[in-house]
Formats: C-alpha cells, structure tokens, sequence
C-alpha cells in the first residue's frame, strides 16, 4: 500500500521548485541518442504535457482546539490533510472551511456505521474528532478493507453536515502538512477514488502525544470544546511534464509504418514530505528505474541489427505513473505513431530485484494478463530460446494488470502487457529500494527475453490480437474493434 509521498522537492517554494524528473529525463534523451533513435516527441525526444500542480500553503494554517481547561495550538508540523492512495487523494480539503469556535463532537471509530446513531441536527457545522486504528502494513486486503470503512465514515460525516473530521494519530510525532502537490491534469477529470465516489468530509490528522491527550480527556458525544480553523491556502503552480520518446524505423516496406511500444516509467515517489532526517529520497531503483534501463538497453541492442527490424519500434519511457497512470494516460490522447497501426505494448515493471514476497524468482518473469492475447505465449517462447520461465502468475497476472502503464493502451485496444519479476519486495515504495538491492545477472537474462520476444513481434507480419475467448478482454477487444474501424 502506497505510503503519502511527494515527488517533488518540498523544500523550495512552487516557481523554483526542481525537477529531479527533468534529469532522469535529460539523461534517458541523451542514451536514445546515443542508440541512434529518431526523435520521437513534440520537442526532440519528449512528449511535452502542460500541467499545473496544486497545493497548499501550509504558512497559512490555523488550528485551536479548545476544552474549557486551555487552548492546544496545532502547529502545521503537526498536521496531515487526507489521505493518499496510488496518487488518489482521499477525503481532501476541496472547500475552504473558516471554523470561529465550532462545536465538537467525539465520536470512537469502530466501522463505517460508526456515526449511524447521529442526526443531522446534532453534527451540521460542529467538527467530528475520531481516532482511526493504526495501519495494517503489510496485510493489503485488511488495509483496504479498513480503508472501506473510514470511508463509509467521511461520506456519512460528510451527509449529516460535518465541515471536517480531525483523527488524531498518537503513532507518529510529525505530519506530512497538506499533503502531496497534485499533478492537475486538465485533459481528464481527475482520478476517481478506488473506494467509490461518495463525497465526503475533508480530515486533517493531528500528530502526537498532546493531541492525543485532548482527545483522551474529551467526554464521548457532544463536549463544550471549540475548534478555530483556517484552511491552507491554495497555490497553483503550471508545470511541463515530458514523456521521454525514439523510434527505431523499420526496414520492411510494408511492415514499417506498424509499430511495437517498449516501455516503462521513469518516475517514481521523489522525497518525502515534511522529512527532517534519516533517508528522505525515494530512488525507486527497482521501481521503475530497472524498467527504464531495460528500455534503453533494448533500445541499443535492436538498433545494432542490420537489417533493422521489419515493424517500427517506439521506445518510450513515462511521467507520473505514480500518479494514476497520467503519462501512458496522456500517450493514450496523444499518440506519436497512430494507435490503430500500433500492434502491441510490451512494458517494464520492477524486473531487477528477484526478492519477491513468495520466494526468490530468479530466471523467471511474470507477464500480467498473460492469457489476454497471443503475447504470453509469443513470450513463452522467447524464455524458452533465452532461458527464462515467462509463466502466468496464478493471481497476480490478472490483479495486475491494470496497475501499470499497459492499461493506458490496452484501454484504447492496443494488445498491451507488463513484464515483472517480483511483484511485491521489501521495500516497495519504501526509501529502501535501493540499486544494491538488484539482481543484475537475473535482471540481463529478463532484458533479453523481452527483447527477442520484441524482436518476434517486429518480424512478424501476423499482428498479435486479443484472446476473445477470455471474458476478462470484452472492453479491449470492443475498443481494438473501433480502433481498426471494425
Ligand atoms: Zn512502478
């Protein structure tokens, strides 16, 4: 489960704040190049997104609670708005509420009928303060379960008038501010929230042992204390976001104005909010820094064929996956090779480390949605010519097929699959995943598998299609259909 985290520097304010994505960037233009790519993108070799990126001013923050006894002065270091998931932010501050000692209500958290007992009457415009049980790292499904029930919590919260919950969370001593900037993206509106699309109320964490001790001291229900608020103000800040993109022409007449996608994301989590010490940076090497590499190694080792091969191939490498798929999103919008000549998409996820969760999985890759179309058993049979098992994972395959940049295209009809080797690890999406930490051997022996059975699609001239007799491939198969004028 995907922790809060930013990927931007947090550091320096909005207009000069800098773009580590740029130097990944900068550096992933320079290899194609050296591969001998043609540009591919609107600007040389990158795809150029206007975007803005929102957040809030945290300097701007007011919290006072209020018991009788005293006033506990919330400081922003001790704040966190919402609650991030997959680049989705949960339960956000979408209005300003301005709170001059509103009413308190405590109510204990237990499930989602938790406030089922209040009336409307008794919450409208007071703050509900809670306190949510402790995170269950690790234990995905009691996660999102847990998260299934705060949420049924802030719609109803949300229904009966509340402007705001405060959760108070005695674990940890820091909050993360305002949470992640968020990447705005103009073309679509926004990512809907995996737990439905109820509104809710906004909540704000409160950090630490002093506010867990006003908690504990106010009576359940209804209390004579008073909040203050004032919300963060907001900044927006334009933003240009790049996917990075080089051809490889074809040498068939015939088969060179059809195309293959290699792929894989470049970005990945950034720094880490509100991160005072300790390892603050994100490198994301297995994620999707081992993809990346493999893109451009792919990339030099099928541009030193002679003849080329017979189909053209575009390597390209992502923003913003971390953020809900919004760079193979935009791709998807705004394709550089016409979509309905492009044959397949074969991307790259986590193939250097082999410490899977289950168990070592070394000369082995999984390809998610392996049955979809005739591309698992193509990749079947370049492991067997290179020595990798290319298998189907008996339930991640499909679980995980809409959790990379494949579903972008698979969505528009294009055949599309990602490689990986190990589907959880460790330190996923931890400051951990380190490039110490990756199988090289292994991860030379996966390259290659992807590259002949690359390789394989680019020679022939039967384009792979989608397996219609899976059920699970009906919206692709429609969506291939109406791309290819069927
Ligand atoms: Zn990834």
């Amino acid at each position: 489960m995907p922790g809060q985290a930013s990927f931007l520097t947090s550091e320096a304010s909005p207009p000069e704040r800098s773009w580590r994505l740029d130097l990944a960037a900068e550096y992933i233009a320079a290899q194609f190049r050296r591969a001998g790519l043609e540009p591919a993108g609107d600007d040389g070799y990158f795809q150029t997104a206007k975007s803005s990126l929102s957040g809030r001013d945290m300097k701007s923050f007011e919290l006072k609670l209020a018991n009788g006894a005293g006033v506990l002065a919330v400081g922003a270091e001790q704040a966190t708005f919402g609650f991030q998931i997959s680049g989705v932010q949960l339960w956000a501050l979408d209005a300003e509420p301005t709170l001059a000692g509103a009413g308190l209500v405590k109510a204990v958290f237990k499930d989602g009928a938790s406030l089922d007992s209040f009336t409307r009457e008794q919450l409208q415009g007071k703050v509900v303060m809670t306190e949510f049980p402790t995170f269950p790292r690790g234990d995905r499904a009691r996660g999102f379960q847990l998260l299934g029930a705060e949420n049924e919590f802030m719609a109803k919260a949300h229904a009966l008038g509340v402007p705001l919950v405060i959760a108070f969370d005695r674990e940890s001593a820091r909050g993360r501010g305002a949470g992640s900037v968020r990447l705005v993206d103009p073309e679509s509106k926004g990512r809907q929230s995996p737990l439905g699309d109820k509104p809710t109320a906004p909540l704000l964490f409160v950090h630490g042992t002093q506010g867990a001790q006003f908690f504990d001291a106010l009576p359940a229900g209804m209390g004579p204390a008073t909040v203050t608020f004032r919300a963060p103000s907001r900044i927006e800040t334009p933003v240009s976001l790049r996917n990075v993109a080089g051809l490889l022409r074809g040498s068939d007449p015939l088969l060179r104005d059809t195309y293959v996608l290699v792929s894989a994301h470049y970005d990945h989590l950034g720094v880490r909010d509100n991160c005072a010490e300790g390892d603050c940076v994100f490198n994301g090497a297995n994620d999707d820094g081992s993809g990346t590499v493999a893109v451009v190694e792919i990339a030099s080792a099928l541009s030193a064929l002679n003849p080329r091969p017979k189909r053209s191939i575009l390597f390209i490498t992502f923003f913003g996956e971390e953020l809900g798929l919004v760079g193979s999103r935009f791709y998807g919008r705004n394709p550089l090779v016409p979509l309905s000549k492009t044959v397949a998409q074969v991307n790259m996820e986590q193939v250097g480390r082999t410490d899977d969760s289950e168990g070592a999985q070394v000369g082995r890759a999984a390809l998610t949605g392996f049955d979809y179309s005739t591309l698992g058993a193509l990749f079947e049979r370049a492991g067997e010519a290179s020595g990798v098992v290319v298998y189907k994972h008996p339930t991640n395959s499909d679980a995980f097929f809409g959790r990379s940049d494949n579903q972008a295209l698979a969505d528009v009809g294009v055949p599309a699959h990602t490689f990986g080797v190990a589907f959880e690890f460790p330190d996923y999406h931890a400051v951990g995943d380190h490039w110490e930490k990756i199988d090289y051997a292994n991860m030379e022996r996966v390259i290659r598998t992807v590259a002949l059975g690359t390789l394989m699609i680019a020679e022939d001239p039967q384009a792979p299609r989608w397996n219609e007799a899976n059920p699970k491939t009906a919206k692709y198969v429609e969506a291939w259909k109406k791309l290819q004028g069927k």
